[in-house]
Parts: C-alpha cells; sequence; structure tokens
C-alpha cells in the first residue's frame, strides 16, 4: 500500500513538474549533419526528427508515410535546399503548411562553392542528370554538400539556434547555452582536422561523388576526380573510361567509395593503377543520429584521408 501510495504521489509531481516546463517544438530536419547540429541545440528540451535516416542517401531518397505524418506535425523543419533533397520540394508545400521552413542554402554567413563540371569531374548538363546538379544549377549553381565546410555548420547553428528561440522563446537559455557549446565543439574538431590533413594535402585521389568540395576547400586536400556527379546517375562506359586513365595519368593515391554506394565500380577505375581504396561517409551514415553525430562525422572523414593517403 504504502509503495502504491508512493508511486501515485510520484506521478502527480511528474505530471505537474511536465506542465510547469515548455513544451518542446517539434522538430523534424531532413539529413543527419544538420539533424546532429539541431540535436544538439535541442539537447535537454527535445529530440528532433529525422527523415534521411539509417543508410540512405537524400540524392535517391522516397518520402515514407512516417514522415508524412511527421512534417505535417512539425512546427519548424529544417532542410539544406532543393538542390539536395528534391524529394522534399513538394512534401513541404503540400504537408508542412503550419511549420515554419528553414532553407539552409538560403541563410546568411555561408562560404558558397560553385558546381564545378568538366575536366575530371562529372560533366552535369546532360538530359539524363535530372538530379542534384540540374536543381543546383536552377538555384544559382551551388554545391549543396555546405556542411563539409565546419565555418558553415557554425553559420547553420547560428540560424537554428535563432530560429528555435524565435518559436520558443521560453526555453532561449538552454538554446544559447547548447549552441555556445556547440561552436566550440566544431572549432575543435575543425583544428583536428586541419592538423590530421596537413602532411597529406599534395596526395591526389578520386572519390565516388562530387562530395567533398567544401572540405577540399578548407583543408587543402587534392581530389582529382569524382566517378560520379551525384549517386542517381551512375556514370556509363565512356565515362569509367576517363575516369579509369586520370587515376592512372595523375596517380591517385586513394579511390574513397562511400558506405551506402559500394561499387564494383571503384575496382574497375581502379584497374591498371596502384591506388588504394578507403571509405568516406559524408553524411555520417555509419554513425548514431544525435548531437555528436556532426563532429564525429568531419573526425571520421579526416582520419579516413589521413588513413588512406598516408598509408
Ligand atoms: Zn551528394
Amino acid at each position: 500500500m504504502a509503495s502504491m501510495k508512493f508511486l501515485a504521489v510520484a506521478a502527480l509531481t511528474f505530471a505537474t513538474f511536465t506542465q510547469a516546463a515548455s513544451a518542446a517544438p517539434t522538430v523534424v530536419v531532413s539529413i543527419k549533419p544538420l539533424h546532429s547540429l539541431v540535436a544538439s541545440i535541442m539537447k535537454g528540451i527535445g529530440d528532433p526528427e529525422l527523415i534521411v535516416a539509417g543508410a540512405a542517401s537524400p540524392h535517391t531518397y522516397n518520402l515514407k508515410p512516417s514522415n508524412a505524418d511527421a512534417l505535417q506535425e512539425a512546427d519548424v523543419v529544417f532542410w539544406v535546399g532543393h538542390g539536395l533533397e528534391a524529394f522534399l520540394d513538394k512534401p513541404l508545400m503540400a504537408l508542412a503548411g503550419n511549420a515554419k521552413v528553414v532553407e539552409m542554402d538560403d541563410i546568411p554567413g555561408l562560404d558558397k562553392l560553385a558546381f564545378r563540371e568538366g575536366g575530371p569531374f562529372d560533366h552535369h548538363d546532360d538530359d539524363d542528370h535530372a538530379g542534384e546538379a540540374e536543381h543546383a544549377e536552377e538555384h544559382g549553381g551551388y554545391d549543396l554538400h555546405l556542411w563539409l565546410d565546419p565555418t558553415n555548420a557554425k553559420a547553420m547553428a547560428r540560424q537554428i539556434e535563432t530560429t528555435l528561440v524565435a518559436v520558443d522563446p521560453d526555453n532561449a537559455e538552454t538554446y544559447h547555452r547548447n549552441a555556445t557549446t556547440l561552436q566550440a565543439a566544431i572549432d575543435a574538431v575543425d583544428a583536428e582536422a586541419a592538423a590530421l590533413l596537413k602532411p597529406v594535402s599534395d596526395k591526389p585521389s578520386v572519390v565516388f561523388h562530387d562530395a567533398y568540395q567544401y572540405f577540399e576547400h578548407r583543408y587543402h586536400v587534392r581530389v582529382v576526380g569524382s566517378v560520379t556527379v551525384s549517386p542517381e546517375n551512375l556514370p556509363g562506359a565512356e565515362r569509367i573510361a576517363e575516369i579509369q586513365a586520370k587515376v592512372r595519368d595523375l596517380q591517385a593515391v586513394c579511390i574513397f567509395a562511400e558506405p551506402q554506394f559500394e561499387s564494383s565500380l571503384l575496382q574497375v577505375v581502379a584497374e591498371g593503377s596502384t591506388a588504394r581504396f578507403g571509405v568516406l561517409d559524408p553524411l555520417g551514415t555509419t554513425l548514431a543520429d544525435g548531437p555528436d553525430l556532426y563532429v564525429e562525422l568531419i573526425r571520421n572523414l579526416a582520419t579516413a584521408m589521413r588513413d588512406c593517403l598516408s598509408g
């Protein structure tokens, strides 16, 4: 009896407590790296929902019914933009009617790089390239793998903080404190990545898809070509022969696959060369979702590049 009474009192106390605290806003985020930044800033308040979960890629994603439900209930939606998550264009218009929608490629303080083409990189003006590149061109030709430069992640974190404070001012102090912690963590991993990559900055490599321009720019690493601009457009025989010649002629030290696109293509690309193989995970698909993912993602990319290039 005594324990029953205790439970009843505890339940009542808990109910009173949760009512007194301000309810967390319902937040939905498109991809893992951005979700991690939002989760960091919401720490202790609530957990944001993630759309492109697990090993999925935004380049090839199809919205699930559970994602549609989440969008319908959202107070805030964060996504990168049309050029990356084209599958969200229509659902955002149709479903997220009441939500504040923040498109990251529109925010202030970003260092944006133009989409590159030609040379060792894939062409993206062909009729069959209906994905990332074409969309990016419609929106000014920017490469939308923005999060791979930590200074851009810091700009995103500032925007996330401002947005959450506006939607949920009762928790402003916590958002501010979390954002300060996150900015410091990003600075630390940025310095760590720079130190890891400095000794291998002259070693050429080839990557699976053209996702790393921001990372290359930030850390002065030498990616000399990609097998494809975007994973939804796999290369033809002519393109593979071209890249094969590139790997040989430029003496690429490493060819980097990606966890969700491991492909026999890369074996073919390496034929006739002495290139080693490594794996890069630009989305953090192999990492647990949540506040720590972003920092681990940058650290893992730097470590994987360093290990293969210096091996
Ligand atoms: Zn990509």
